[in-house]
């Protein structure tokens, strides 16, 4: 504008003072190439505002910026001077300007236009500044070709410049603007977040409510066969829940960064056949076929992230199944093999319900479901194909998506990888037990650090099984020792919490001696999310976290030793075998147990809530939710009472059925597609004579939902998982009509006395009043023979079926106990020493070992003590340590008399 400016003044002043014609014909060109610059840079300023099309019309206006500059260049212009003051240019070159000038409003107007209407954009109000300035531009335009005197291009043109800064680009008007959009960003951010939160809790709930209600039914099941129908059932909602939050872990992994590629040797066919093998029991009873296609020249052994490439096909797959009501499903691999790279092209179409076009790309966002009413009775979080996506990416390779809605989808996902052999042959270096079978371990030699001898005679018991030796040491120095003396291993597996020299130190030390190159597993109790990321990061191979699982330590020893054997192709690996065998074991142990457990149980029944003689057997419930899973519980949980029980699937048919027969009480689901709880509720109390109470059963937890139902009117609200107690409360109250205060107190204290009666000495019992019942049972706890009890073990607290989970057998499990035994009393002497020199750091040692002991053993409380003396005296907490030491050593006395006594 200032250059303008400048060149209008001197054009009037060049004329007035009557210098060099040409010289002023020349200014006089400037001057329209400025106005020409001038049009085209506001013309591409509002062009360049949300528009869609800015990228064209921004081609045009460059286009014209020079078309316009050369022509008005080569036309004539001329200019008059009335000898006074009255002076303009005027001729061919000036009427173009003008002309081009309309051309340029015309293209901002379109511009405007397109975005406002083609592009939807609804913020009228950025442009109200543009229509103003156009309005100006076209009047002063009109004013300037009509008195050609009055000179007002570059003062109006300034003067719109300055009002666009002042309006739009001034800085404070923009931080304004930009704030706003950073809120509106943050609030977008927080609803979705809330909007997850709820949906988790619901999603959390559902699976939770099976696991709770089924274990509920465990306990008063009268066969083993129906019990074991009811674990069957908590096993598949345990699953669920473990996807559920295995992708909700992933998720925020991958957008903490923290997501790594982990890259070893694998081959992909088996694992594929496995994962369709996998698939079956998912498709249950739909008729659905699953038609697998592998091609036959997938490299044997290839390199690269299986567990990624398994969770992405995976995902879709079990997609396919979920979406797919009847017809087929197709999983085909292919793959272009050229020079040591193999493109991997994996298919899966399935014959669903398939997807909307507008909506294919959500399907990827994390938390977007399609089709949300369609998708209440199907589990699932919306994460899945966002990680999916983020995966094959990491990997490097592209997911594509075609689908025709109502028809079905194909998912299609491209991927590179490295191929290490081609051919299968008797050398490969497979994961899968299939290829594992060939190998053995029986050269190996393993050495493992650790300062808790316990440690090293569990894991000494558990690798020796696999044929493999041990050698077990107790510092990182006598590991530095041995391996700098050149002693070979294939395999270490250190500690990392030793006192003296940390595992991590020691780790250090070993990478510093020549020509080392064992793997190196860290071991450790910090299970903390992130911990194995910082261990490969400090270099260890792996890391495995205490209490051992033995199934990942099988990992590890498959994939440390068998990559570090030559021994392959010798006879088949009882590795694997001694597994499979000490599974079994365990499973007949389990069942002997059950059995056991069974004929005791059978009179010896918990709380079953109300004799059945309570009940008039007319009593008739109906049970609304759209989701059978939940009936079925529901039902369990009403079983005992000998109620006739309904079942409706939908608001609908509950209507229907309500219209048909009276109800003693209706238990309602809320979320249902088409017809939510609260609309069928008030759909019923419209119809004449309705008065049933009507209890809402939702995994709706968020608070204030208890208000909220009963304000939709609603007479109660059970929250799920059920909690039991407040259940038979509800029938309590709603059935029986009384208040929860006397809720059947004589059948419960008839029910115990019974159970007493069986197990103790019937002299013992001298009235059947409640208090003699109750000290009687103690006395049975104490008197009986607990040698060899796993029982009394399990009455006091101590949770063997963990304990036997990590050790494998009772055989190792009393052997530890043992062991345990023999160093506890030391141990504790040693600990009342450190405590009364005030010696935290050696306390914090033993007490963490005192931990790890109670943990593998399955005593949880003593180990949640330990855990808390440990970390206080960490932090050098002697306070806590001196007032909180006896307890820690009556609850450590308390189980060495426990064990004592079950060892006998
Ligand atoms: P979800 O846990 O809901 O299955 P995903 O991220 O795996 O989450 O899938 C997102 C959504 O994409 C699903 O809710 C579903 O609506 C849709 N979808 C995914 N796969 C298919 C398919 N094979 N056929 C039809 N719809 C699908």
């Amino acid at each position: 504008n200032i250059v303008g400016l400048i060149i209008d003044i001197s054009q009037y002043y060049s004329i007035k003072f009557g210098l060099n014609r040409n010289l002023i014909l020349f200014i006089s060109k400037m001057f329209l190439l400025y106005i020409n610059i001038w049009t085209f840079a506001f013309s591409y300023y509002v062009v360049g505002i949300n528009n869609k099309h800015s990228k064209k019309l921004r081609v045009i206006l460059n286009v014209f910026l020079f078309a316009i500059a050369i022509i008005s260049m080569i036309l004539p212009i001329n200019y008059y001077f009335d000898g006074k003051s009255k002076m303009y240019s005027y001729g061919a070159a000036t009427d173009f300007m003008f002309l081009a000038g309309e051309a340029y409003i015309t293209i901002c107007i379109v511009s405007i236009i397109l975005d406002l209407i083609l592009n939807k954009n609804k913020k009228i109000r950025q442009y109200i500044p543009f229509f103003f300035f156009i309005i100006g531009g076209v009047l002063e335009m009109v004013v300037q070709k009509t008195n050609p005197s009055l000179i007002i291009v570059s003062s109006v043109e300034t003067f719109i410049t300055i009002l666009m800064f002042f309006f739009i680009e001034n800085p404070d008007v923009k931080l304004i603007n930009e704030l706003e959009l950073a809120k509106e960003h943050a609030e977008k951010a927080n609803r979705a977040k809330s909007d997850f939160l709820s949906n988790m809790s619901h999603e959390i709930r559902t699976p939770l409510n099976a696991i709770v209600g089924f274990s509920e039914c465990i306990k008063t099941e009268e066969t083993l066969e129906d019990a074991q129908k009811d674990a069957e059932d908590i096993i598949m909602a345990s699953n669920t829940l473990l996807e559920i939050v295995n992708g909700i872990l992933d998720i925020s992994k991958i957008e903490a960064n923290k997501m790594e590629i982990v890259n070893k040797e694998y081959s992909l066919l088996p694992e594929l056949q496995n994962i369709s093998k996998l698939m079956i029991p998912r498709i249950g009873e739909k008729p659905i076929e699953l038609k697998c296609d592998f091609a036959a020249d997938i490299p044997a052994v290839m390199y690269g992230d299986i567990g990624k490439i398994k969770e992405v096909i995976t995902n879709i797959l079990t997609n396919a199944v979920k979406y797919t009501e009847e017809g087929s499903i197709t999983f085909s691999v292919n793959c272009i093999n050229e020079n040591d790279t193999s493109s991997l092209v994996i298919k899966i179409s399935d014959t669903g319900r398939g997807i909307k076009q507008e909506q294919i790309d959500s399907l990827f966002t994390k938390f977007s479901r399609l089709d949300e009413d369609k998708n209440t009775t199907l589990e699932g979080t919306g994460l899945g194909l966002a990680i999916t996506k983020s995966f094959v990416e990491m990997m490097g390779g592209k997911i594509v998506v075609q689908s025709e809605y109502g028809k079905g989808s194909t998912f299609i996902v491209y991927l590179g990888q490295k191929i290490v052999k081609l051919h299968g042959g008797e050398n490969t270096n497979a994961t899968s037990e299939e290829i594992d079978e060939n190998v053995n371990y029986s050269n190996s030699r393993i050495l493992v650090v650790d300062d808790n001898e316990l440690n090293l005679k569990i894991m000494d018991k558990i690798i020796k099984k696999y044929d493999i030796s041990t050698v077990l040491i107790k510092s990182g120095q006598e590991c530095i020792d041995l391996v700098s003396g050149g002693e070979k291993f294939d395999l270490i597996l250190m500690d990392d919490m030793m006192p003296g020299m940390r595992g991590s130190e020691a780790f250090k030390k070993l990478q510093e001696i020549p020509g080392f190159d064992i793997p190196v597993v860290a071991l450790t109790a910090n299970a903390l999310s992130g911990m194995r990321e910082s261990y490969l990061k400090e270099g260890f191979d792996d890391y495995l976290a205490k209490p051992i699982d033995k199934k990942e330590l099988l990992r590890v020893l498959k994939d440390y030793l068998n990559n570090h054997k030559a021994s392959k192709n010798s006879r088949i690996n009882n590795t694997i075998e001694l597994l499979k065998k000490d599974l079994n074991n365990y499973q007949d142990e389990k069942t002997e147990e059950n059995k056991d457990e069974e004929i005791e149980t059978l009179d010896d029944k918990p709380s079953t809530p109300v004799t059945s003689t309570s009940f008039d057997d007319s009593t008739r419930i109906l049970i609304v939710d759209d989701n059978k899973l939940n009936i079925k519980i529901t039902e369990k949980l009403l079983k005992n009472y000998n109620f006739v029980l309904e079942e409706a699937l939908s608001g609908k048919e509950c209507i229907e059925k309500v219209k048909k027969t009276t109800y003693s009480l209706i238990f309602m689901d809320y979320m249902m597609p088409e017809m939510d709880g609260i609309e069928t509720l008030n759909r019923l109390k419209q119809i004449p004579g309705f008065n049933t109470k009507v209890v809402a059963l939702t995994a709706d937890a968020i608070s204030g939902a208890r208000e909220r139902f009963l304000n939709a009117g609603f007479d109660e609200y059970i929250s799920k998982p059920v909690d039991r107690k407040l259940f038979e409360e509800v029938i309590a109250e709603f059935i029986l009509n009384r208040t929860t205060e006397n809720k059947f107190p004589k059948e419960l204290f008839d029910m115990s006395k019974q159970v007493n009666e069986i197990n103790i000495d019937s002299s013992k019992v001298s009235s059947s009043d409640n208090s003699s019942v109750a000290i009687s049972s103690v006395e049975v706890l104490d008197s009986s023979d607990n040698k060899g009890s796993t029982d009394y073990l399990i009455k006091n607290g101590i949770e063997y079926g963990r304990a036997l989970e990590l050790l494998g057998d009772r055989e190792m499990y009393d052997e530890t106990l043992k062991d345990f035994l023999s160093a506890i009393d030391e141990k504790i002497s040693n600990m009342e020493k450190y405590v009364s020199e005030n010696n935290m750091p050696d306390y914090a040692i033993l007490v963490h070992s005192l931990k790890s002991d109670s943990k593998y053993l399955g005593f949880a409380k003593l180990s949640e003590m330990a855990l808390e003396h440990e970390l206080k005296s960490k932090a050098n907490d002697r306070e806590f340590v001196n007032n909180n030491f006896k307890s820690l050593k009556d609850e450590t006395y308390r189980i060495i008399d426990i064990v004592k006594k079950y060892l006998g």
